[in-house]
């Protein structure tokens, strides 16, 4: 693999870097339990310019986990960027995205929005299938089952995916016994802002709770190990209070990064001027 050419203006390298160290902080003094493994933090990407990427990912912070939302962003992005890279596709998934999604990024790291078991059955499919390509460059990720979460709509707004509270269990188990390729790692939530934002001191958002209780439900009924399954919530708004619910990872976007542009303007590759670094 060639080594990429994107360039990073210092000053804009030393904007990410300070963000990052202060999301990273923030992350630290929140978590008031000693957790089992220390909380992930996936830095949400989407719609911002590969060379961004590449500037958390290399030292000093050497960032591994980054979240994107949009498959032909991410086929762009991931064949730019090294593939030391762990990459999350925490967008609301298609169907007919599942396979070409599994198949086609080996660094993929989890799919953390599964919200049907079809979506799971093409995701295992596009697995198996880059399981089954030959050559050195497919034979790195043989054998090496894709993580996914299953998404639950816990505010149940119409526009929000997810499956309910009351399905995850049994989609949970789908993934556990049909889909051998893939490897069951938690549950995902976006919850609602407005609960976040109407919280008074002292309580937490109602999403992030019952999260946690749908994260509990699905351990006892599966009969799995407690620990076994992770919860993925919290963004730039309400992370604090995620971890404070027993989130084990949450998804930071915009406070690292900034503002996103419109979709329509958004480059995967960020141009810098000769001499105007
Ligand atoms: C965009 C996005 C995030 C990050 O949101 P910010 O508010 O920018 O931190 C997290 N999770 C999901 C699913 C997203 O789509």
């Amino acid at each position: 693999m060639t080594t990429p050419t994107l360039p990073i203006s210092p000053t804009r390298a030393s904007t990410l870097t300070t963000n990052l160290t202060s999301i990273l902080t923030r992350i630290s003094s929140a978590t008031t339990t000693t957790p089992k493994n220390p909380i992930r933090l996936v830095a949400v990407s989407k719609l911002k310019p590969a060379n961004d990427i590449l500037a958390l990912h290399t030292p000093p912070h050497s960032h591994l986990h980054f979240g994107e939302n949009y498959l032909q962003e991410l086929l762009a992005k991931a064949a730019l960027l090294p593939q030391t890279i762990n990459w999350h596709f925490i967008g609301a998934l298609q169907t007919n995205k599942c396979r070409p999604l599994a198949e086609q990024v080996g660094n993929l790291w989890c799919v953390e929005s599964v919200d049907s078991v079809k979506k799971a059955e093409e995701l295992d499919k596009g697995r198996g299938r880059l399981w089954e390509k030959d050559g050195e460059e497919a034979g790195k990720w043989k054998g090496v089952k894709l993580r996914v979460c299953v998404q639950v709509n816990t505010s149940g707004e119409a526009e929000k995916s997810g499956v309910p509270p009351s399905e995850a269990a049994s989609l949970c188990r789908h993934v556990r016994e049909k889909c051998a390729r893939l490897r069951l790692q938690g549950v995902m939530t976006i919850g609602a802002i407005a609960r976040s934002q109407g919280v008074k001191a002292g309580e937490e958002n109602v999403d992030f709770l019952t999260l946690r209780e749908v994260r509990d439900t699905v351990v006892r009924e599966l009969g799995l190990q407690e620990g076994e399954l992770e919860l993925s919530m919290g963004m730039s708004e309400d992370f604090e209070s995620a971890i404070r619910c027993g989130s084990d990872e949450v998804r930071v976007g915009s406070t690292i990064f900034g503002e996103r542009p419109p979709r329509q303007d958004a480059k995967v590759k960020e141009e810098v001027e000769e001499g105007k670094s």
